[in-house]
């Protein structure tokens, strides 16, 4: 029985590849565009050269769902750190399926540079993003070829270099094989942790215009978590980032923290401005230092 399913595991597989990879990848692409909802554009528009994002009165409900996301307007400048922040279920995930076109809102828009994305290939629309999100595609290959997937012609010292950069250089040493060392299917020997990480030198090696961090560090404890902050930090530099935060001390010295609620955008400023000003940000702050 398992066999009549092959070809969709293997589409669902390349939807996940290129997912990951932001469809950096040829063939796979194409595969890609079988299984993704949303159309190409007939005569699609050239990669625009600036990467702010610009977000007019966005909503969007899943199919036989709940609305997600309800009049969300916002603006993040070109280079600019942006934390999303809220409860759980507030729809901070969903604005970045929709920034990668895996669903189309509907209604709204979302600009980049100045382009609505759905007027760019999904190839180019991708390219430009890299993503570290609690998901971390890993498929049966060595680790080097898994790393390699973000780039596919890079050579072994920028795959190493983007491994120690994520902290992966001392598990890379501790393997038989080294990077040459195949990990299980979907990466089973990989602990969470260590798949985060793996996400982490992907976006590296990718070196898109555009970062999207969703809770890239949440399998991490605290004292790994501030092991990689360099690493994270380097990987924001130069680049538009949107990061949603799972601890929010991780997002203090962001430009901007946008507080999500129930699809809504309620509250944003920085760090100190939301603090002081008593509302929904300095409710989660003082809710997550109760947490034990
Ligand atoms: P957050 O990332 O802030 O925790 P999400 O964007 O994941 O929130 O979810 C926003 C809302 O959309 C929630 O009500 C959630 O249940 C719903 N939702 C999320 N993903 C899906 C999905 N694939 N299908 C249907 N509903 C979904
Ligand atoms: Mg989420």
């Amino acid at each position: 029985a398992r066999e009549a399913f092959r070809p969709l595991i293997r589409l669902e597989n390349a939807f996940h590849t290129a997912w990951a990879a932001g469809g950096a990848v040829g063939p796979i692409n194409d595969l890609l565009t079988l299984t993704a909802p949303v159309d190409e554009p007939p005569v699609p528009k050239a990669k625009p050269q600036r990467h702010d994002i610009r977000i007019e009165h966005l909503s969007f409900r899943y199919p036989q769902g709940n609305l997600a996301l309800s009049d969300v307007s916002l603006t993040v400048a070109e280079g600019q750190f942006v934390a999303l922040v809220g409860p759980s279920g507030a729809g901070k995930s969903t604005f970045v399926t929709l920034l990668l076109r895996c669903f189309d809102a509907n209604a709204g828009a979302i600009l980049v540079g100045g382009v609505d994305i759905r007027q760019l290939s999904l190839h180019s629309l991708r390219e430009m993003i890299g993503v570290v999100s609690q998901e971390v595609f890993l498929f049966h290959g060595t680790l080097a070829e898994n790393l390699r997937m973000a780039k596919p012609d890079a050579c072994v010292d920028e795959l190493m270099a983007a491994a120690e950069a994520a902290q992966l250089g001392e598990f890379i040493a501790g393997l038989p094989l080294g990077m040459d060392t195949p990990i299980g299917e979907r990466g089973a020997n990989l602990s969470g942790g260590q798949r985060q990480r793996v996400a982490i030198a992907r976006a590296l090696l990718k070196d898109a215009p555009i970062l999207i961090l969703d809770e890239a560090t949440s399998s991490l404890d605290a004292a790994s978590e501030r092991a990689l902050r360099g690493a994270l930090a380097r990987l924001r530099k130069h680049r538009t980032t949107i990061a949603i935060a799972h601890r929010l001390e991780t997002i203090q010295d962001a430009d901007r923290i946008l507080v999500f609620d129930q699809g809504k955008l309620v509250e944003q400023g920085n760090h100190h401005q939301l603090n002081a000003a008593g509302g929904r940000y300095a409710q989660l702050i003082a809710a997550q230092g109760e947490e034990p």
